[in-house]
């Protein structure tokens, strides 16, 4: 059976759109990921001076070897990085230098280049003059950064019918040296939902490795909140807190429109909610947004959806276990419910590695 698609639920919405910013139809609101990384090229190896020294030859001539060249840097597209996560841990990169020339014309060996692997759709600019050096928009993309000084010459490249015995070479240049800004427009993968107050932001800055800025943005007041949130070696998902949905978001009153077109694009939705007032009130808070959205659209209700119990220490161990069955049994059965702690940590890695999972096993079963 094929899977309803709602894209046409979404034209509409955007179309709705175009109309609310004056006619222009824009594009979804741009997340922009960001890593500056600096990146030094290999120098070249020197040029080597020698003369040959053999037994009964008593001059020999120059026999010096040419050095190697030095290991250039290349930036890869690499389909399975989704963010510039990774460069916040690892910011230098270098390429070794090229080995000196030899005796007896042996060339030293050239460095090996270094390839540094970067999202698919990575932009790469240089830091200090702004100018944008390339992009890894395709697959298997691969753009010089820095390039490797030549190598020196040794001098027995030097030797001419004037200059028989030559003692001059030349130094391996100097390997290049850039700094670099990354930019990635990112989508978000796991959309929060939840009343004001339910720890949305909290939650967020408690799991994130990194901030992604939004560029583009329509609204001064209500601001996105986004995260880069590693759920492994490599591996990083995007969240993002949309503000407004419950704000008037329902019943058209517009802003939430285009938030909610934003959400519309993850892949899977975390409902979070405090879990400190009374079950009966965290069952009814569930449902209100739960109304919400499907008040919104049909669609919506049918997304992938997890609850996740906020606060988590401001509840013992055991009543947050009951808290879980009775939403369990007074709402529903099926929804996966995690509990978290922004303050305590409590909890976070777990949702973040079945997050992690969850949607490894998703795009998995999308390729296939
Ligand atoms: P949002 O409106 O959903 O983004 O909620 P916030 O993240 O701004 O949190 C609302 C309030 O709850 C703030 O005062 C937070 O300090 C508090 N809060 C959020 N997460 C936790 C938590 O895990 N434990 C406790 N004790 N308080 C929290
Ligand atoms: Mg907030």
């Amino acid at each position: 059976m094929q899977k309803p698609r709602p894209g046409g639920v979404f034209t509409l919405w955007l179309s709705f759109n175009g109309r609310l910013f004056g006619g222009k139809r824009r594009a979804q609101m741009k997340f922009v990921d960001e890593a500056t990384i600096r990146v030094e090229a290999g120098k070249g190896g020197d040029g080597c001076l020698s003369f040959r020294r053999e037994k009964f030859i008593p001059k020999g001539g120059p026999d010096g070897g040419d050095g190697g060249d030095g290991g250039n840097i290349y930036m890869v597209a690499d389909e399975g990085l989704g963010t510039l996560v990774d460069f916040r841990h690892k910011r230098l990169f270098r390429a070794k230098n090229g080995r000196p020339g030899m005796g007896r014309r042996r060339t030293g060996r050239a460095a090996d280049d270094l390839r540094v692997k970067a999202p698919l759709g990575t932009l790469v600019y240089d830091a200090d003059s702004g100018e944008m050096i390339g992009d890894l928009t395709r697959r298997a993309d691969k753009l010089r950064v820095a390039r490797g000084g030549f190598h020196g010459l040794g001098n027995a490249r030097f030797k001419s019918s004037i200059n028989r015995a030559p003692r001059q070479t030349s130094k391996g240049g100097p390997g290049e040296a850039r700094n670099l800004r990354l930019e990635l427009q990112v989508l978000a993968d796991v959309g929060l939902l939840g009343l004001p107050n339910a720890g949305k932001s909290s939650l967020i800055r408690a799991v994130s490795a990194a901030r992604p800025r939004v560029a583009d943005y329509p609204f001064t007041t209500l601001y996105p909140s986004l995260g880069v949130v590693r759920t492994g070696n490599e591996k990083s998902l995007i969240m993002a807190d949309i503000p407004g949905l419950i704000e008037g978001a329902g019943n058209g009153a517009g802003l939430g429109f285009a938030f909610l077109k934003h959400l519309a694009r993850t892949r899977l939705l975390l409902h979070i909610v405090d879990a400190s007032p009374p079950p009966a009130e965290v069952i009814h808070n569930i449902k209100t947004i739960d109304r919400e959205l499907r008040r919104y659209n049909a669609a919506f209700g049918q997304k992938p959806r997890w609850l996740v119990l906020s606060k988590s220490d401001l509840r013992p161990p055991p009543m947050m276990a009951a808290l879980k069955r009775e939403i369990q049994a007074g709402y529903n059965e099926d929804i996966p419910v995690y509990t978290a702690s922004a303050v305590s940590g409590a909890g976070c890695r777990t949702l973040i590695l079945s997050l992690g999972q969850w949607l490894q096993e998703q795009s998995g079963a999308s390729e296939r």
